[in-house]
């Protein structure tokens, strides 16, 4: 019984910061398009993972963050300070309101401080700076992070996260056959519009440090620009495609299909439209099939259930010992 996961990095202007030339219309588009995706969410019943920026939970800052170690090399130039009223560009507590309001029950999950990338040339203070931030005001508004999403998807520092107990993060999606090629574009393209091969569907992995590794399977806007807009006429959106194919997949194997997006890809009622089309599709699969729809959080628990406890540990536990005895397997309700 397979699954589909969709996480959501949440980030407004935070997303952008440190390029050269960030792009206005999606910053602009971004508020918009978390209350678009909210709705759509909620219209099919999609429980999702939200991992939010940190600093989206401030109610105001200095524009400075001289306590942070990033401050010095310039990180924060771009953070005009104030609050939410003077500008909702880099505050987000009323969306995060909504998200936790909606009738859905979604995960609020972590994707980093100031979206500072954990690459292995970033500093461990920095790193550990973003996290304490991220856990200590998620405290602040009794939320409690399980999940993480690496900035542009650069998985890195794992021990740090591990320190400061999350559960688990998203991995990079699998290579697909055209990546290694010369001929790369037109073999996605191929592949997104008459291909019938399914997004990679994907198998949870607890790591190293005893985090679960929740790879991604597809971005929900990977086929963007003159492509799409050449293609959609006569062969319909190419990601509703691959979106499909990964969703029926899901619901005739024990695989996950996780789907990620940003609000801010949502630029267009043509964007809607999609995630309606792709949401009322798993809302269907799941009512004929033994098809769920899972958080990050939901993997993470359910895969954790399912380790078997290591003899060292369970002479040390009696409690655990007791708890997972055989005749109650764990993580199957
Ligand atoms: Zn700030
Ligand atoms: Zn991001």
């Amino acid at each position: 019984m397979g699954s589909v996961v969709l996480s959501v990095d949440a980030e407004l202007a935070w997303g952008f910061h440190d390029l050269t030339d960030p792009p206005g219309r999606r910053i602009r588009n971004a508020r918009w398009g978390w209350h678009q995706l909210l709705d759509v969410l909620e219209d099919y019943d999609v429980p999702a993972t939200w991992a939010v920026v940190g600093h989206l939970l401030l109610e105001s800052c200095d524009g400075r963050h001289a306590d942070h170690p990033a401050a010095a090399d310039g990180w924060f130039e771009r953070d005009p300070g104030g609050s939410l009223e003077r500008d909702d560009r880099w505050y987000g507590l009323d969306l995060v309101a909504a998200v936790r309001n909606a009738r859905m029950e979604h995960e609020i999950g972590c994707h980093s401080f100031s979206h500072v990338v954990f690459d292995p040339e970033t500093d461990r203070d920095v790193v550990h700076a973003e996290l304490e931030r991220c856990v200590s005001i998620a405290e602040r508004h009794d939320l409690s992070l399980e999940s993480f999403v690496f900035p542009r998807n650069v998985v890195g520092h794992r021990d740090a996260l591990a320190e400061y107990e999350f559960d688990c993060y998203r991995g990079v999606e699998p290579p697909r056959w055209y990546d290694d090629s010369r001929f790369r574009r037109l073999g996605k393209v191929a592949s997104f519009v008459a291909g019938r091969t399914p997004p990679p569907l994907v198998v949870p992995e607890i790591d190293e440090y005893g985090l679960v590794n929740v790879p991604a399977s597809l971005s929900l806007f990977s086929f963007e620009g003159a492509a799409r807009s050449v293609v959609e006429p006569f062969a319909g959106d190419p990601v509703v495609r691959q979106a499909k194919l990964g969703i029926d997949a899901a619901a005739s194997s024990d695989g996950i299909c996780h789907f990620w997006l940003h609000p801010n890809d949502i630029t267009s009622k043509r964007d809607v439209r999609r995630l309606r089309r792709i949401f009322a599709y798993i809302d269907a699969r799941r009512r004929e099939t033994e098809l769920r729809v899972e958080t990050m959080a939901d993997v993470a628990r359910r895969v954790s259930a399912d380790e078997p406890t290591r003899p060292a540990e369970m002479a040390d536990d009696e409690t655990a010992a007791v708890h997972r005895s055989p005749s109650s397997p764990a993580g199957r309700h």
